[in-house]
């Protein structure tokens, strides 16, 4: 665990802590040392919508450490006070209500922010920010400790390090250095390493923090708490008596404004290999030896290497793709894939993928892992669902084919909890059995709202802990994994597309490959 810890300004639990007894005693939030954050991609996107909220969230909170500033770096022109109206404009849209930028509190935090307009490419902007880094050294306390996010095109990347490093900002004289880096982290295997070359050559690989968000939503990390702080569920956590694990990420959203990004990644790239194989790795790794950040990602490591990619003559077999056609979505109708902007009239992209998978290990030899996701779904949904196998013999003869295997839901999105379904018999004189269930919601259970995933990613990087963000080895083992599909799907057409109608379940080959897929 990271030691740059400082004690807590504010409580950790709000005012719900004193009213919920789950919440009640425990310890305040950590709160990281001084530091300046600069976010390369100031100007876009992610930005107002997702970063900034984040941090002006974690000031509200009392989360940031008193001696903290922002620099926001990117090419459209900005002055210092021009940014800092940017910042307040986008905080009021995308802030809650009562949470909006006013009085002294924004105040202090408006003046810890500052622009940088830069071009990418000139070494003179990168030495600007060294400066300017400095000047927050004297002004703000903020100790020679820099994190910098990059929040760009990612093939922007390799050009932002290259001169972090001629600037001489790859490493700090006083503080430490660390860099966030944001997905998608390569578009196939050999452009992540590529990747992977560039940044490594500058950063050691305990300062880079490859970003996947879905790992920052809590009920992601309770996987890890269900697992390992309880001692019912790892001795049936196996191959005697697991039938398969499905794991789904499903929108009902399409590509929205993002068809000329989507159209080059589909649904393979763009969630299973990074989102739901990183939700894969923590339901089926082996216990780590602790909580520390190296033994949980060398587990996953270990796990994604035990699973063999198909090879190129399995791939139909273990595969589906689809593409959405036109349909009906909450009672509305919906255009097709194809008729979405800058999406190529005859796109051979996949907006829905699945997989079956084998962890060839001993803990699971022989259960498949089913693995989906795709646009244009009925509803929103993430979950990992673990059925497990049915009762052994006939105890109530031929109404034994109507029992429901038990199984168990670690729900992401929207509902954020966990459900185990077993079976009951329905009151009354008669032999009857129904299933029913027992659920846990973090919301009532809690009595809090998550944090969003983005929050509790930007503080991990700030102190230092690396648990949630993927380590190199394991980004290459899931594009190792995906390879050989993304190959061959590339490269045949899909003459069915569009094959599901958008608000359907998905296309027919998904039903192929596995016939009892949850519903969405
Ligand atoms: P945007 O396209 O909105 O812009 C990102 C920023 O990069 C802008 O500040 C833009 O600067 C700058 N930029 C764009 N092209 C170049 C270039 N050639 N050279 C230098 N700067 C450039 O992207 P997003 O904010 O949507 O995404 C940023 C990163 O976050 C990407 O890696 C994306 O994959 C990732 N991401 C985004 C998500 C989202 O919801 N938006 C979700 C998950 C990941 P300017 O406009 O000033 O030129």
């Amino acid at each position: 665990m990271p030691d740059d810890t400082a004690t807590a300004q504010a409580p950790a639990s709000g005012d719900g802590a004193a009213a919920n007894p789950l919440r009640a005693g425990l310890p305040e939030d950590r709160i990281t040392t001084p530091c300046s954050i600069v976010f390369f991609g100031a100007s876009g996107d992610l930005f107002k919508r997702m970063l900034l909220p984040a941090i002006y969230s974690m000031h509200l909170g009392g989360r940031l450490p008193a001696d903290f500033a922002l620099v926001g770096f990117a090419r459209t022109a900005y002055s210092d006070d021009q940014f800092r109206d940017y910042c307040r404009k986008q905080l009021e849209q995308f802030m809650p209500d009562d949470s909006k930028p006013q009085g002294p509190v924004w105040d202090d935090f408006a003046r810890r922010i500052s622009y940088i307009t830069a071009d990418f490419n000139d070494t003179r902007h990168f030495v600007a920010l060294k400066d300017r880094l400095e000047q927050n050294d004297r002004d703000f306390g903020t100790g020679g400790n820099h994190l910098f996010y990059l929040s760009t095109p990612p093939s922007v990347f390799p050009e932002i390090i290259k001169h972090l490093k001629n600037a001489g900002l790859e490493k700090s004289e006083q503080g430490w250095t660390r860099i966030v880096v944001e997905k998608p982290f390569g578009t196939d295997l050999a452009s992540a390493r590529k990747l992977q070359q560039a940044i490594e050559a500058v950063f050691p690989e305990n300062e880079i923090y490859r970003i996947d968000h879905y790992l920052g939503k809590e009920p992601v990390q309770d996987i890890i708490a269900l697992r390992f702080a309880n001692t019912i569920f790892e001795p049936i956590w196996n191959r005697n008596y697991v039938q398969n694990v499905q794991i789904t990420s499903a929108e009902s959203l399409g590509v929205e404004e993002r068809g000329g990004y989507y159209d080059h990644a589909g649904a393979l790239r763009d969630m299973i290999q990074n989102h739901v194989i990183n939700l894969l790795a923590l339901v089926a790794m082996e216990a780590p030896i602790s909580s520390d950040a190296d033994d949980i990602r060398g587990e996953k490591y270990k796990v994604l290497s035990a699973i063999q990619p198909p090879t190129h003559a399995d791939v139909f077999s273990m595969s589906a793709r689809g593409q959405y056609g036109p349909g009906m979505i909450d009672g509305r109708p919906v255009k097709g894939y194809r008729q979405e902007q800058d999406v190529a009239p005859d796109s051979n992209t996949e907006t829905f993928a699945a997989l079956r998978l084998y962890v060839e290990n001993w803990r699971w030899a022989g259960v498949p892992f089913f693995l989906r996701s795709g646009k244009r779904l009925p509803r929103k949904l993430a979950e990992i669902a673990v059925t497990f196998k049915p009762i052994p013999h006939r105890f109530y003869g031929e109404s034994t084919d109507q029992i429901e295997p038990n199984v168990l839901v670690i729900k992401i999105e929207p509902d954020e909890g966990i459900s185990m379904r077993f079976e009951a018999k329905v009151p009354g004189p008669a032999e009857h059995i129904r299933s029913v269930f027992m659920d846990f919601s973090y919301g009532s259970g809690f009595g809090v709202v998550s944090p969003p995933a983005y929050e509790r990613l930007i503080g991990d990087a700030m102190l230092g802990d690396q648990t949630l963000f993927t380590r190199w080895d394991a980004v290459e083992r899931a594009w190792e994994i995906v390879t050989p599909i993304l190959e061959v799907w590339q490269n045949t057409k899909d003459f069915s597309f569009p094959n599901y109608a958008a608000g359907s379940q998905g296309p027919d080959g998904a039903k192929k490959l596995f016939p009892d897929w949850r519903h969405v």
